[in-house]
């Protein structure tokens, strides 16, 4: 619906040694802001080129539909990295009724303890859309997500925090066929009642859903039913670290994976470029493949992420 672009993609790509020196700066900026602040300077260092090689491997494994073989070895995969990198695993595993029957479901949660006692959350959803008679291996739907989430574990547990930070990969986002209500979200519906019933909803200050963020020409929109008071946060930062061309203030609805969270009054936002490929023709299909992500793309959501969640670890 948005898909004529005003900006070709070769005209926002900026030379690697432009952008390492951007981020260079903007890493001895951060340190001296940190060093005022009286905390150690680390500076995170989000790699997009290891979530665009995190998101390869995943889709390497071929469709993965909740239950299926080859989201058990991605499962392998996310625990073992969550693990080396010292995070606290915890799994949520269910049975889910859907249209196809029952299906097996599992979110895979991990925690690098603060000592506030309050709550930062990135999530994304890992698992793909089953198709029938298509060979969807959701490069940018259900991949992007996966290797950004595994970076992410890599680069936030480097920065200094004061509150606990989890990162939630959701089984089930997609629903078997048609969507419904009852039909999609299967993951975060089902962790949403589950932190809601054991008091875990109440210690999220920001909760950062991701999703669909690989696409080479990155337009993170502003999904409406997001938190008003993250949306500026994300503009602010995008702005301030010379990224505001990748948001642009396009206002759409979209039902993912952060909406449960929301309707139960939690502080959730929805990062995703839904415009994909000319006129969407991407979505949901075989032509979902790797050639049509980038490096940057995720570097972008990296960058603006960590620093988003640096400032709100200074109140
Ligand atoms: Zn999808």
């Amino acid at each position: 619906m948005h898909g004529n672009e005003e900006m070709k993609p070769e005209a926002r790509t900026q030379k690697p040694e432009a952008r390492s020196q951007k981020r260079e700066w903007r890493c001895a900026r951060l340190a001296l802001l940190i060093a005022m602040c009286g905390l150690p300077a680390v500076c995170a260092d989000f790699s997009g080129a290891r979530a665009l090689e995190w998101t390869r491997k995943a889709v390497a494994l071929g469709q993965r539909p909740a239950g299926s073989p080859a989201i058990a070895k991605l499962q392998e995969t996310i625990r073992a990295e969550l693990k080396a990198r010292g995070w606290q695993v915890a799994e949520d595993v269910w049975t889910a009724q859907t249209p196809a029957g029952q299906k097996p479901m599992r979110n895979i949660i991990a925690t690098l303890k603060g000592q506030s006692g309050k709550m930062v959350v990135f999530s994304g959803h890992y698992d793909t859309k089953a198709i029938p008679g298509v060979n969807f291996v959701g490069a940018n739907d259900g991949g992007a997500s996966t290797g950004w989430l595994l970076e992410a574990a890599r680069a936030l547990a480097a920065v200094p925090r004061k509150d606990d930070v989890c990162l939630v990969f959701f089984d089930g986002e997609e629903a078997w066929g048609d969507w419904s209500d009852t039909n999609g979200v299967y993951g975060s519906r089902h962790l949403a009642q589950k932190w809601r019933a054991d008091g875990t909803l109440t210690r999220i200050k920001a909760m950062f859903n991701v999703d669909m963020i690989g696409d080479k020409d990155l337009r993170v929109i502003e999904e409406s039913g997001s938190s008003a008071p993250l949306r500026r946060l994300i503009r602010t930062v995008a702005t301030e670290t010379g990224y505001g061309k990748y948001f642009p203030p396009l206002q759409q609805a979209i039902e993912d994976d952060h909406m449960p969270f929301v309707r139960m009054g939690v502080p959730a936002v929805d990062l995703i470029d839904f415009d994909y490929g000319p006129g969407h023709v991407w979505w949901h299909t075989a032509q979902d493949t790797m050639d049509k992500l980038s490096a940057n793309s995720l570097q972008v959501v990296g960058d603006v992420l960590m620093e988003v969640f640096r400032r709100l670890q200074q109140y």
